[in-house]
């Protein structure tokens, strides 16, 4: 969009350019849809759009509930203002039902709820095709620390608790999910903060009357209807209303005549 801003890292579904201050990065969602370690690859006309939308709305109210992340602001239709930080090179899914990866790796049928909501670590690493490694590895290596293992842990599953509450209410089910975490160096403190996005790209997420998928499966198992489904989830959560509802401040005082 503007050229003479300085491109900083290029993905598969964003960009990130230099920020207007030292320590921020705007992050601009494109509308590419990969799967398959980018194997399969398509454009969605608007999906960028959404999940700017989406991704702005899941990490305002996580900021609400005190879940660090590095969301300042939307900037326009694709864009968002970040604090830039050093991302840690570990995928953290949280899974609550049986889907994807977990049914091949384990010859597990798809749907089935899980005993327990489940961590699962993997590296960052395309060549590799992300796998999938344990706290071992990753303490071994050198990609966290393991008090950083534990912070991610524990912050991703307040936003399981968190996510699965909002979308149980608009009658969705969050099956599973993938978030990043990011460094963020502060008076000689490091802080662990939620990075990246939260979207219909990085969630697996089902209506729960008609078990229908209202995310990026429908482009990995050519389902049809993406936009369609991703913006049903941006209507259910009142993002796309004409005119929205004012989010209530705190408490309001009801007066009777
Ligand atoms: O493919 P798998 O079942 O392991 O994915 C688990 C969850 O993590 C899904 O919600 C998927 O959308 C998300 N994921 C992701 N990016 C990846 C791998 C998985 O957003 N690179």
């Amino acid at each position: 969009m503007n050229n003479r801003r300085r491109r900083v890292y290029e993905g598969k579904a964003k960009v990130l350019y230099e920020g207007p201050e030292p320590g921020t990065l705007i992050q601009h969602f494109k509308d590419d849809a990969t799967a398959f370690n980018a194997k399969k690859h398509e454009r969605f006309e608007g999906k960028g759009v959404l999940n700017n939308r989406i991704s702005e709305y899941i990490f305002s109210r996580l900021n609400e509930i005190g879940v660090p992340t590095h969301f300042i602001r939307r900037l326009n239709m694709r864009e968002q203002l970040i604090r830039e930080v050093e991302i840690i090179p570990i995928e953290v899914v949280v899974r609550n039902v049986v889907a994807g990866s977990m049914c091949e790796r384990l010859g597990l049928e798809e749907g089935m709820p899980l005993p327990r909501s489940i961590i699962e670590f993997y590296y960052k690493a395309d060549k590799l095709n992300d796998p999938m490694v344990t706290e071992e590895h990753i303490t071994a290596f050198g990609w966290a620390a393991p008090q950083e293992i534990d912070e991610m842990m524990a912050l991703a599953l307040r936003i399981n608790d968190f996510l699965s509450g909002l979308f149980l209410g608009i009658g969705i089910r969050l099956v599973d999910f993938k978030v990043e975490f990011g460094r963020i160096f502060e008076n000689e403190m490091v802080r662990v903060v939620l990075a990246d996005e939260i979207s219909p790209d990085s969630c697996r997420l089902w209506d729960i009357e008609t078990k229908d998928k209202l995310d990026k499966d429908r482009f990995r198992k050519d389902l049809g209807g993406l936009i369609e489904a991703y913006t049903e989830v941006a209507k259910r959560l009142g993002i796309l209303v004409e005119n929205p509802a004012p989010r209530p401040k705190g408490p309001v005082l009801v007066q009777s005549k």
